[in-house]
């Protein structure tokens, strides 16, 4: 049995009423939608439902409006964007259940699609109260479940709803799920992990977690910083925590304990100023930083032990840029060691998954995204499956299924 239903699961619902819960949490501007990445994940599942002859009816949640009808963050907004994206016709509904959504119901034909309101406007949405969610319920004969970024939060439409009504995974749920199964909970061995990005301290969870489960833990980033300054390697100007040194000994132990392997770089890319192209711009061995430099990218050494480390791996895990790749030259490393991760997947001897705001950007930048595996652009819920949490939207598709 698997863990969680699908669609495949779903049977015969011709006619029948199924509530979608998906991420439409979109970015706008001057009233339009500025990146429209979260619709087109909703696009296969939606469009599945609505071709099997489902009345399909969109929930989601837009903004912060804590618990109160607020028209500058209704639903409302995004239903061009939306029937856009679908290419469909969508009917927006001002409410999520009672009597306004029943009588939607019985106007919609067979494959018809209809987008509720903000879910949030009602304060049991967040409190995950259980009547709410029985309120919902009360118009549909199915719940599915799509959005995997607001997943980490146990809410009445992402957790609550899969109490009341049988439910099923969607498409991009699905695909997120089965990816990170064969990223960090079932992976073809060695796995390495990437773990980059500003500080430790914002990643400390996610450290914990993965030297206990991966054979190498590569460390880049600012945060290798604080693990070089462990290691009583003055790193001169560097962003640096320097209070977390004992934490960072604590995280090299465990990795000894466990058999994990952790990779800091030896070589680094230093400066004196934080700008494009500085002119003290300079690469040396992680010993020879001087007082007032900073450490801003691995080095080339360091990249090429490290793309040797990727080659001997079945399976990769990434979160966090390698250096500060906003700011050229020092995105090197983190495109290097993504084109080297690209061309293996490529190949087809290593599986990669990657997440994280600023990793999708440095990815998209090094213009490999769709050379992943998978890439997730779920944010927070990604972290916390990185720390090892059970997501509750996740945990409460599980318990449907047993
Ligand atoms: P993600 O959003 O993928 O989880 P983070 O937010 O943890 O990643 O980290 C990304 C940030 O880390 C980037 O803005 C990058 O500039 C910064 N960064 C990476 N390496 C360094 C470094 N050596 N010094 C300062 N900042 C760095
Ligand atoms: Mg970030």
């Amino acid at each position: 049995m698997a863990r969680f239903k699908t669609l495949d699961d779903l049977g015969e619902i011709r006619g029948k009423v199924v509530l979608v819960r998906e991420d439409l949490n979109v970015p706008m501007a001057d009233g339009s939608v500025t990146d429209d990445t979260r619709i087109r994940a909703a696009v296969p599942t939606v469009l599945e439902l609505a071709d099997r002859g489902a009345k399909v009816l969109i929930l989601a949640h837009f903004g912060r409006p804590k618990g109160q009808r607020d028209p500058r963050q209704s639903l409302s907004l995004v239903i061009d964007a939306v029937q856009h994206v679908l290419g469909r016709e969508v009917m927006f509904v001002p409410e999520i259940a009672g009597s306004v959504v029943a009588q939607t119901v019985g106007i919609l034909r067979e494959g018809d699609i209809a987008l509720l309101e903000n879910t949030r406007f009602w304060p049991g949405e967040e409190a995950n109260d259980a009547e709410l969610a029985r309120q919902i319920a009360a118009n549909a004969d199915a719940y599915v479940s799509d959005a995997f970024s607001a997943a980490h939060r146990a809410h009445a439409s992402t957790e609550g709803l899969a109490r009341v009504l049988p439910a099923y995974a969607g498409r991009a749920m699905q695909a997120e799920l089965e990816a990170l199964e064969k990223a960090l909970d079932d992976p073809e061995h060695p796995v390495a992990a990437v773990v980059g990005g500003a500080k430790v301290s914002s990643k400390l969870e996610v450290l914990k977690h993965l030297v206990g489960r991966v054979d190498h833990l590569i460390i880049g980033g600012g945060m290798a910083n604080t693990f070089l300054a462990a290691r009583g390697i003055d790193v001169g100007k560097s962003l640096c925590e320097h209070d977390l040194a004992e934490t960072a000994e604590q995280i090299l132990d465990a990795a000894d304990a466990g058999g994990c392997t952790v990779h800091l770089p030896y070589d680094v890319v230093v400066a004196r100023e934080f700008a494009a192209n500085p002119h003290s711009l300079r690469t040396c061995n992680v010993h020879e930083v001087a007082p007032d430099e900073m450490i801003l990218d691995v080095g080339p050494q360091a990249i090429e032990a490290l793309a040797d480390v990727l080659k001997t791996c079945r399976t990769l895990v990434w979160n966090g840029p390698l250096g500060a790749f906003e700011t050229p030259p020092f995105d090197t490393a983190t495109v290097a060691l993504a084109r080297t991760a690209a061309a293996l997947t490529r190949e087809g001897s290593l599986v990669s998954v990657a997440g994280g705001g600023d990793t999708v950007a440095a990815l998209n930048h090094a213009g490999v995204v769709d050379q992943f595996s998978y890439v997730s652009t779920a944010g927070g819920a990604f972290l916390e499956w990185m720390e090892g949490k059970t997501l509750p939207g996740v945990a409460a598709l599980e318990a449907a299924a047993r």
